[in-house]
């Protein structure tokens, strides 16, 4: 009998992050990706290994992306839309770009399910014939992101052919009805899918949680799930009724393994009692930049406290776009432009775009002195947090912050897996010993804990469960070994077929 729908796990098998997953159903002639990111930390071996390669083919030989020699698609990267900044600069690319159309190919879409890169950042190498499908503003951060990153090859973004959605949207590719759910993550715009083939019906979680804010969000994919499953269900005759049946779920497990019990608002709750007895006199604060909740949370307590928020200039812009278009309230505060206790750190000294657009926001309104420089670190009035994302930032604490101010150092990452995690363990336990800063961490994570898999995955009662996204997929099959449902344990490459 030949099987009508496979899927093969490219990316995100036995590990955290890189997500890529090929759905191909027969009968409806779909092919269609879930997710196309890169894992970050194969990224940084192929950036140590090759410093100064920008080519498509090294990447895949070295299987940060799948090789097209695996791939039952054609054409799958792009021809003529790579971009190698030792050979031209960003105008000069996009300009030669102009006209140039890739060549044909049979892969119908990719679908991303949120703007964390280890699950879209492969999108810059294909072919631009393939639609890119995105929730609204997932693109808007997408872009944003690639503006204020270096302009390299992985951030080459242009001639993409976008199509967005919305939950409540019908995604419809051929014959196959796609349904986009949002969930809650660490970021504002995470979705689940809830894919409609010819064998039955195929749910993708992406990444997901259920302890935060929005955490109602991951209850209406449930919902979502449910009213496909009656909706779709076939009448086998005058008289019996079968409701369609999740055929397969790909459930995400980064925190299979392990839990703790935390929240946003414990978050919160263990910040104020820091700043009740607060002996620092200035914090300095890590966590992801996408991380939303977190950055609200932490200009909540500057606010209150009457502390300044010193953020980077990339920062600025990067927020100041998302809060000019933001759909949902809860990314139009912080406000970059109203809150006047958010600072800009002005590092750059070149004049690009994005930098020219930080300068008018405030220069329109008349609060230009919000820009500061490095040397105005040293006589700041008051006391002040000073976001970080990286370790580049040691020099400026070790040269530029005043050395009879007592600091302390807080990570409040997301998770070590999260895209944004660069910094180095190095960083925080030798070089703030070296400087006398303490450290803590304050945090809640980005994805699902054990007792909340266990709830969904019964919530969605599937009949085959393929975990993805995880160091430990085989904890999937301990978990669930009394039940009907059959635990399938992804291998790179290799096809999973789906009766059904
Ligand atoms: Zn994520």
């Amino acid at each position: 009998m030949e099987h009508k729908v496979r899927l093969t796990f490219f990316g995100g098998v036995h590990r955290v992050g890189g997500n890529i997953v090929l759905l191909e159903d027969l009968d409806y002639d779909v092919k269609i990706f879930l997710d196309f990111g890169i894992n970050t930390i194969d990224f940084s071996k192929f950036r140590k290994n090759f410093p100064d390669n920008n080519e498509t083919k090294v990447l895949t030989d070295c299987h940060v992306l799948p090789r097209e020699i695996d791939l039952p698609i054609k054409n799958v990267y792009s021809k003529y839309f790579i971009f190698d900044h030792n050979k031209s600069q960003y105008p000069q690319k996009v300009r030669e770009c102009e006209g140039k159309v890739d060549p044909p190919t049979n892969l119908d879409g990719i679908l991303i399910s949120h703007p964390h890169r280890d699950h879209y950042r492969g999108i810059s190498f294909i072919n631009r014939n393939i639609p890119i499908y995105t929730g609204v503003v997932t693109k808007r951060i997408i872009k944003a992101y690639s503006r204020s990153s270096a302009q390299r090859f992985e951030n080459f973004l242009y001639g993409l052919k976008w199509i967005r959605f919305r939950t409540g949207n019908v995604i419809q590719i051929k014959n196959m009805e796609i349904y986009p759910v949002h969930v809650d993550h660490s970021i504002p715009v995470a979705y689940g899918f809830i894919i409609c083939t010819s064998a039955g019906i195929i749910v993708y979680t992406g990444d997901f949680r259920m302890h935060g804010p929005l955490q109602l969000m991951t209850a209406d994919l449930i919902k979502k799930v449910k009213e496909v499953c009656k909706t779709k269900g076939q009448i086998e005759s005058d008289f019996t009724y079968r409701e369609g049946e999740v055929v397969a779920l790909i459930c995400e497990g980064t925190h299979i393994h392990k839990g703790s019990i935390e929240s946003e608002r414990i978050v919160k709750r263990h910040l104020r009692k820091l700043f009740n007895i607060m002996p620092f006199d200035y914090v300095i604060v890590q966590y992801g930049r996408i991380d939303w909740d977190r950055f609200r949370i932490y200009v909540d307590i500057a606010k209150k406290y009457n502390w300044k928020y010193i953020i980077f200039d990339k920062d600025a812009y990067f927020y100041n776009r998302l809060n000019k278009k933001a759909i949902y309230d809860s990314m139009k505060d912080p406000n970059i432009e109203a809150t006047d206790n958010i600072i800009i750190l002005s590092q750059e000294k070149r004049k690009f775009q994005w930098k020219k657009e930080v300068d008018q926001m405030l220069g329109n309104i008349g609060k230009s002195e919000r820009i500061i420089h490095l040397e105005d670190l040293k006589h700041l009035d008051g006391r002040f947090f000073l976001y970080v994302t990286s370790i580049q930032y040691y020099d400026i604490i070790k040269n530029y912050l005043p050395k009879d101010l007592r600091g302390v150092f807080i990570s409040s990452n997301v998770d070590p897996y999260a895209e944004e995690y660069r910094m180095d363990k190095r960083f925080i336990s030798t070089d703030l010993l070296d400087i006398g800063v303490p450290s803590y961490r304050i945090h809640a994570s980005g994805h699902a804990k054990p007792h909340d898999i266990i709830r969904f995955v019964h919530e969605i009662d599937p009949l085959k469960l393929i975990p993805i996204h995880t160091e430990h997929p085989e904890f999937f099959r301990k978990l669930f070994r009394e039940e009907r449902i059959e635990v399938v344990l992804p291998i790179r490459s290799v096809p999973i077929e789906i009766s059904p």
